[in-house]
């Protein structure tokens, strides 16, 4: 199982980063150009899968496959 985030709905509102309770965290949030803020998974490895990121996340772009 992985953390991933479909980009194409991601609307960059930072809640699966501010539930995320592991450290370092396994997304960042960042700029992208033309596509505005997106959550970006940068340390996969880490994810305890306790899926606090899925429930809060309000378009269902944050997924644990
Ligand atoms: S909670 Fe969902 S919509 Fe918000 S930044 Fe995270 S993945 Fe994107």
């Amino acid at each position: 199982m992985r953390p991933v985030v479909d980009e194409s709905i991601c609307i960059g509102c930072g809640a699966c980063y501010d539930v995320c309770p592991v450290e370092p965290k396994v997304m960042e949030l960042r700029e992208i150009k033309d596509k505005g803020m997106k959550s970006i998974i940068v340390n996969p490895e880490v994810c305890d899968f306790g899926a606090a990121c899925i429930r809060v996340c309000p378009t269902g772009a944050f997924k644990l496959i």
